[in-house]
């Protein structure tokens, strides 16, 4: 295949104006938001995006046009491969960018009214509200991540959303589809695009693509290589990541050398150079950007508190737990908080599928609203445990020195705000 020549951002015809309407929903928007935040209420990205919303509900379309928009979802590395791509293309032009995680479309759209003339959005979307934001947005590239088990509850069906995935691919002739081809899941639904671009980024946790997303047979796999009898099977990619090496079939090799850690964080990385590539970045340029990012709202930030060293990491699904436990210091105890509340997804059966037996023989503490549900998974993992329902209580209940804080998406926003507000 042909690489497709690079986006430019004057690529797209101009913006028509605004309508009256939008024009207006823009400034309540904005207003709203000003005061909620005089208020003490948070951010008021969210209330002020609902506002514009309401006053104007095609206001995500009008707001897009004329910009060159990246819209970044999956399971895992949204936040991260957002921060990293407007890293990256803020060399090209100012970036309305949700980099506070507020993915649903009235978090979209707020990000677009905070930065009405930004030539360039970058854009994190829920998954499941992917294809109402996208037929909106008519993005000039779409990065699908990768697709794994999560939030049973209330995302669904891995393969329903691939379905999903793979109709809106289908509907947007003109946007490139950024994939990561060591993932069936995801690779089936770029299949359907006209433009996709292949990343293989890796893929370690493989358990929601044992069967075929076509046609439900089983996947075989060789090496890198997997593929399917009724013809699915791995693109030849464009870019391949090879421990901390980006090759490109054109030729280039860059040495990724982050200061983020972990595999993960590479794939992430792999994919927003392919991207920012792609819309004329130069992959040097951005690897350069992206070395100078540290943490990712609160993620692998060291707090102090009481005399403990405590590192934050984020891990809310199995994918999540296969990508963290390598990352943790072997040397510090643990501490894993675990909540339910409608943000984390109610259901926490995930839990049996972490492989919590990577723990057994050092100091853990189960802690957070479902630190007893965690408690019965870590008995049965054989893993030694005390149980601490108050995530502060639970890091001082360990001696002074580093602590290794693992949390799902309610507990570390909380542990985040509590070790900073400290
Ligand atoms: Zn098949």
């Amino acid at each position: 295949m042909s690489p497709s020549p690079p986006v430019t951002l004057n690529a797209r015809t101009a913006a028509p104006p605004l309508p009256a309407r939008t024009r207006l929903a823009v400034v309540i928007a904005r207003w709203t938001a000003a005061v909620s935040r005089r208020l003490g209420l948070g951010s008021g990205g969210v209330i002020g995006g609902r506002v514009a919303l309401a006053l104007d509900p095609s206001a995500l379309r009008r707001l897009s046009q004329g910009r060159t928009v990246v819209l970044v979802t999956g399971t895992n590395g949204k936040t991260t491969t957002a921060l990293m791509l407007s890293h990256a293309l803020q060399t090209l032009g100012e970036v309305a960018t949700n980099g506070d995680g507020a993915n649903m479309p009235e978090g979209v759209v707020a990000a677009l009214v905070a930065k009405p003339h930004a030539p360039v959005a970058v854009l994190e979307v829920d998954e499941s509200y992917l294809p109402a934001i996208a037929g909106e947005v008519r993005p000039e590239c779409l990065v699908l991540l990768n697709l794994s088990r999560d939030q049973l509850d209330r995302v669904g069906e891995v393969r329903q959303l691939e379905r999903d995935l793979r109709a809106v691919a289908a509907t947007l002739p003109d946007t490139t589809v950024v994939a990561n081809c060591d993932d069936p899941m995801v690779t089936s639904a770029a299949f359907a695009s006209r433009r996709p671009l292949w990343v293989s980024a890796g893929q370690r946790w493989a358990a929601d693509a044992v069967t075929c997303a076509r046609c439900g047979r089983t996947v075989w796999r060789a090496g890198s290589e997997w593929g399917c009898e009724c013809g699915l099977a791995r693109p030849d990619p464009q870019w391949t990541l090879i421990d901390d090496t980006l090759l490109s079939s054109q030729g280039t090799a860059l040495t990724l050398d982050l200061r983020l850690p972990g595999l993960a964080n590479a794939a992430n990385a792999a994919v927003a150079i392919a991207t920012a590539d792609r819309l004329g970045v130069s992959p040097h340029v951005t690897a350069a950007q992206l070395r100078t990012i540290t943490d990712v709202a609160g993620r692998y930030r060291r707090s102090q508190l009481s005399g403990r060293d405590v590192r934050l990491l984020l891990a809310k699904n199995p994918a999540g737990w296969r990508e963290t436990l390598p990352l943790l210091d072997p040397r510090a105890p643990v501490v894993i908080a675990v909540n339910s509340s409608e943000a984390d997804g109610r259901d926490t059966s995930w839990l049996w599928d972490v492989p919590f037996e990577d723990l057994r023989g050092r100091p853990v503490v189960a802690a957070g609203a479902r630190a007893s549900d965690l408690a019965v998974r870590l008995t049965y993992a054989e893993v030694r445990h005390t149980v601490c329902r108050r995530p502060a209580d639970a890091v001082t209940s360990l001696p002074p020195g580093p602590v290794e804080f693992v949390a799902n998406y309610t507990a570390f926003r909380d542990a985040h705000q509590q070790l900073r507000d400290d």
